[in-house]
């Protein structure tokens, strides 16, 4: 912390109504890589969330009014400042989550461009005029932001996941009030600092910080001055959020967990399937809903895929994010580091093989190496649990409907990706896979322009891209009548 070049970045209390509000007593931040407490912030609870659901309430209006270019002016000015702050903001984003500081700088700048990018395309919320069935009457549709959103986020992407949402919402006209995850709140209250300081109006973005996830979700969701609920996090608890909602019949969007197929059939460029495995598994040591979760290799090239792959993990080095050429931090808790063993564990008692890493490592409390799995079969627990650590299961297949077949035989759909170059089987496999996003000799696809979001039970509406816009905006139907003389 000492080392921030703005050290105001770091806030300790919820920010609502433009205002730093205290709470009851602390949270202690903890930074996972050495247990130290990096920070304490002010425990808001109940009252807190209704007041900034009263607070975005209030701003709403103004805000709606003001034209998209207006609205756009003073995004631009928060992504500018999140990105002149760049540096800081990454600091603190690895000191309270982990990950490596370059990961974390690019999560800034990947956030910052979902402001960026919103902030323009809210100039094109275009209506509609439809042809009337009747000669003497006119349809048309107009687009409306939706009011005060709500939102919930987890802890993989303190800053990014909150961009994400706050970006659409804000450039649609609607008000946001977020409660981020206990354990990475500093990400969250650095942004409301830097929008504090674009001029963004009080009431219009409100964080509130507090450790009673279930208190505070439940004023989230069924409060009746919260039009939209959206939420990042598992499938679990999304379910429990999603029958909350319905109390009040919320428009609702959920990103939820996801069990991403990785395959490589024998027509790939091994080489840079190899890359592309190791860029979407071991990213924030894999903690991410889109990370692979099981890789499928065809059996003919299973041998020299797994060579090339244990050769290049086994470089991959391990350590505090803020060291030098540290690839992999740690992982968020010791509850998540027992996750991830018991995992390993139980697929090697039903006959899996560890060929590298499988282990705790002894650098911290919260260190698992790098590992590589043979012999998964797609029943296992390793290859049916969202992993969320640094582990490849491989299971090898023989022909492609068998392991489209596999790859779909989850509850989940969020992200896939597969190598091959052969066209044919590109379309084929494109187009059975059931997931929201596939990734096609691509192991990185998330960007703004992208619709982000999942089928089955990974979630629905999508984060990113025009169509993300949606997700804040009401369709009205105007019906114009009486022009005939
Ligand atoms: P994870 O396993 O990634 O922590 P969760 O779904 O448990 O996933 O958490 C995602 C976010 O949801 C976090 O901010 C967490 O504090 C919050 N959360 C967890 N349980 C509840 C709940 N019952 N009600 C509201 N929010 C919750």
């Amino acid at each position: 912390m000492e080392q921030l070049q703005d050290k105001s970045l770091v806030k300790q209390s919820s920010y609502i109504d433009g205002q730093w509000q205290q709470g009851n007593g602390a949270i202690d931040i903890i930074n996972p890589a050495n247990d130290d407490c990096i920070a304490q912030v002010a425990n808001a609870g109940i009252e807190q969330a209704e007041q900034a659901i009263a607070a975005a309430k209030q701003a709403f209006p103004a805000w709606a009014k003001k034209s998209a270019g207006e609205r756009a002016q003073l995004m631009r000015k928060w992504f500018d400042l999140m990105m002149s702050h760049q540096q800081d903001l990454g600091r603190i984003l690895t000191l309270e989550q982990g990950k490596p500081l370059a990961e974390a700088k690019g999560e800034i700048a990947y956030g910052a461009s979902f402001i960026e990018w919103f902030a323009e395309e809210g100039k094109r919320i275009y209506g509609d005029v439809i042809p009337s069935p009747a000669a003497d009457k006119r349809i048309m549709v107009l687009k409306q932001p939706i009011g005060v959103v709500a939102a919930i986020t987890p802890w993989n992407f303190p800053n990014a996941m909150i961009a994400r949402k706050a970006a659409a919402a804000l450039a649609a006209g609607c008000t946001f009030v977020v409660r981020p995850a206990t354990q990475t709140p500093l990400s969250a209250l650095a942004m409301a600092e830097l929008a504090d300081r674009a001029g963004i109006p009080a009431g219009v973005f409100n964080v509130v910080v507090g450790d009673d996830a279930k208190g505070i979700g439940k004023v989230l969701t069924q409060h009746p001055d919260v039009a939209k609920f959206t939420f990042t996090g598992s499938t679990q608890t999304g379910k429990a959020l999603i029958e909350q909602c319905a109390t009040t019949v919320k428009k609702v969007s959920m990103e939820l967990g996801g069990n991403a197929p990785f395959i490589v059939f024998d027509d790939a460029d091994i080489d840079a399937a190899v890359q592309g495995a190791i860029a979407s598994k071991y990213r924030n040591a894999g903690q991410t809903c889109v990370c692979t979760n099981r890789i499928f290799v065809q059996q003919s090239v299973v041998e020299e895929f797994t060579a090339k792959y244990v050769e290049q993990v086994g470089k991959l080095k391990v350590g505090n994010g803020l060291d030098e050429g540290v690839d992999i931090g740690p992982l968020i808790t010791q509850e998540a580091l027992s996750g991830v063993t018991k995992l390993v564990e139980d697929s090697v008692a039903q006959g899996a093989k560890v060929v590298l890493g499988g282990r705790t490592l002894d650098m911290g409390k919260n260190f698992y190496a790098p590992t590589v799995m043979t012999g998964v079969k797609n029943t296992m627990p390793i290859a049916e649990s969202e992993i969320f650590g640094p582990v490849s299961p491989i299971i090898s297949f023989t022909d492609e409907n068998e392991v489209i077949a596999m790859a779909n035989d989850t509850d989940v759909g969020l992200a896939a990706y597969f190598y091959s170059r052969d066209i044919g089987r590109i379309w084929r496999v494109a187009e059975g896979l059931e997931y929201g996003m596939v990734g096609i000799n691509e192991g990185l696809i998330s960007n703004a322009a992208a619709p982000f979001g999942g089928v089955k039970q990974s979630g629905n509406g999508r984060e990113g891209s025009k169509y993300g816009l949606d997700d804040y905006l009401e369709i009205k139907y105007l019906c114009l009548g009486g022009l005939d003389k």
